[in-house]
């Protein structure tokens, strides 16, 4: 029996202490932590795992220094605190990354003016990435030729932090934690119906993927689900302090427009803070920020043109880029956090990007609101915090939840892998050495797949062509990260689809070998429903 029928099963059996419903990231930090200390816990998205806002955002972990013209000096200290706990906790896909902003003459703000804002947000960050520099025109161009510079008055290069994968495979990791300490968590399942009665919340959930109805029994729910987060509370009568206001945001990604491995910020034509991040192989350009009412969006030509009229003016492209230049899009809405009913609703731009966490006491039910992948770490403490004082023992409270394996762990595993020469198996193809890739991705797991190489060679061999996965890699991924989809894999577990057009992947020798590792007797069905999804 594989991974998810066997927790669809327990999900049926057991009554849990916390259900948390939606496996974004602030659902998957909850899982973890409170299974790690010892709750019984169970998680489930009507979706993927991390498939909604969390597979769309910047992928970038930090302090928010745009925060700072609103003077929310609290949130960016939290923010850069939580960064700062990120980068330690995990070395190799929290990346310290520069930041190459060009301002131009004219701006709202004097440039060196910036640069005195980005000194003081490097010492609110506690001097934890390298300093900031002021540029002037002439050096910007220098440095980077590919930044139109006739209208800059000066720039400055500082340092935040990027996910070295993407985001959601960045949720996946708290997912697999979560699992290892023993959550049940399901992907592909909604909760249709939720009652408190006696003591207890009966949700009525749905197995999106069979249709089948059933019924999940725990004491306290969570609610997670983002920006649907209103509409649980509502069908399950539960009121709250907060609710959501959205904030739809864009990205494309284009072929890299520059080899240097840096963010390059600009402010828009609407005077917003613009980003071209570095994505593997490609560049991931954007983002928007537009007032929604109803938080199901899309890209739609008129974000399109936003997005390439600025990179086209901001830039010396030859030629420009338009729309047939992009590989692949990301959209989601911004769930943000404002006071029921308040008048914050008037000034939504400058609304606080801080994540609210209310209670409600009569049917023991907490709902998180707003909030940033940087703050993650936070949110799962204060959950075990606001849990315990609801009743639920935690035995195992001090028990550290996050975090990549010891130093030594790695040290190990790197001795593994250079005794067996795995580096020399790299494809020439790959943009990093097999040992970095492996243990990134799948930490203390990895080990696992240096024993699959030792058996047999051919497992090093990458399977798609353009896609940096191995055999091995497949074959685990299949064991351990419930990919019930191709798309799950392509887009989630991996960034194949952002950076290789569907068309070139649906094509790609390999693909249909990966399907019956992944899906078995299942590979054809998954083959032909991911190949009319692209048509
Ligand atoms: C354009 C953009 C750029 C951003 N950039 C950054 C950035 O660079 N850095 C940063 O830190 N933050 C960034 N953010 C913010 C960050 O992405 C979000 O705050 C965060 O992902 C929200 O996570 P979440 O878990 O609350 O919601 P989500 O990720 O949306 O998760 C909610 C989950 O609930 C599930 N769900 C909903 N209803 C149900 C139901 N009835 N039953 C079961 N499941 C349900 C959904 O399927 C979904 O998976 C950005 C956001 C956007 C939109």
């Amino acid at each position: 029996m594989d991974l998810r029928s066997s927790n669809l099963n327990l999900l049926r059996d057991q009554e849990f202490d916390v259900l948390v419903v939606g496996a974004g990231i602030n659902g998957a930090v909850s899982a973890a932590s409170l299974a790690a200390r010892g709750a019984r816990v169970a998680l489930i998205d009507r979706a993927d795992f991390g498939g909604l806002t969390s597979a769309n955002s910047s992928n970038l972990a930090w302090g928010g220094i745009k925060y700072l013209e609103n003077y929310e000096f609290l949130l960016v200290n939290q923010l850069c605190r939580s960064r700062n706990q990120l980068m330690r906790a995990y070395p190799s896909t929290v990346r310290e990354i520069r930041f190459f902003t060009t301002i131009a003459r004219g701006f709202r703000v004097w440039s060196f003016f910036i640069y005195l804002g980005a000194l003081l947000y490097w010492l609110i960050g506690r001097c934890n990435t390298r300093p900031p520099v002021y540029k002037t025109a002439r050096v910007l161009e220098q440095q980077e030729p590919v930044v139109n510079t006739e209208q800059a008055a000066g720039g400055l290069e500082y340092s935040d932090c990027y996910l070295h994968d993407n985001d959601a495979r960045f949720v996946f990791r708290f997912i697999r934690k979560a699992l290892d300490y023993g959550c049940v968590a399901t992907n592909y399942v909604e909760c249709v119906a939720s009652d408190y009665q006696q003591d207890s919340w009966c949700c009525r959930v749905r197995d999106v993927i069979s249709g089948e109805d059933f019924s999940v029994r725990a004491r306290v729910m969570i609610n997670a689900c983002g920006p649907y987060a209103d509409n649980l509370n509502q069908q399950a009568g539960i009121t709250t302090r907060h609710q959501h206001l959205f904030s739809k945001g864009i990205h494309l990604i284009v072929d890299r427009v520059t080899d240097n491995k840096r963010v390059l910020t600009f402010f828009a034509s609407d005077g917003r803070l613009f980003f071209l991040i570095p994505m593997g192989p490609k560049t991931c350009i954007g983002t928007t920020d537009n007032q929604v009412q109803d938080p199901a969006v899309g890209v739609t030509d008129e974000d399109r043109d936003f997005v390439l009229d600025n990179v086209n003016a901001l830039l010396d492209l030859d030629p420009p880029l338009k729309r047939s230049d992009v590989i692949a899009e990301r959209c989601g809405v911004r769930p943000l956090a404002v006071r029921r009913g308040s008048s914050e609703r008037a000034d939504w731009v400058k609304l606080s990007r801080k994540h609210e966490i209310d209670v409600d006491e009569d049917q023991p039910s907490i709902s998180i609101f707003g909030g940033k992948l940087t703050d993650c770490l936070n949110v799962g403490e204060e959950i075990c915090d606001i849990v315990s004082e609801q009743g639920i023992d935690l035995p195992h409270r001090d028990k550290r939840w996050y975090g990549e394996p010891s130093a030594s762990t790695r040290k190990e595993f790197m001795h593994q892998a250079m005794l067996m020469e795995l580096d020399n198996m790299t494809d020439p193809s790959s943009s990093e050495p097999l040992s970095e890739r492996f243990w990134r991705r799948y930490e203390s797991s990895a080990f696992e797949l240096l024993e699959r190489i030792r058996e047999d060679r051919s497992q090093a061999r990458l399977v798609i062509e353009n896609a940096e996965y191995t055999r091995c890699e497949i074959e685990l991924a299949a064991r351990q990260e419930m990919i019930v989809k191709l798309e799950d894999f392509l887009r989630r577990r991996s960034k194949i689809e952002l950076v290789v057009r569907r068309q070139d992947i649906l094509h790609a020798p390999g693909l249909r070998e990966a399907c019956e590792i992944l899906f078995g007797d299942d590979a054809d069905m998954r083959y032909q429903e991911y190949a009319y999804s692209c048509s």
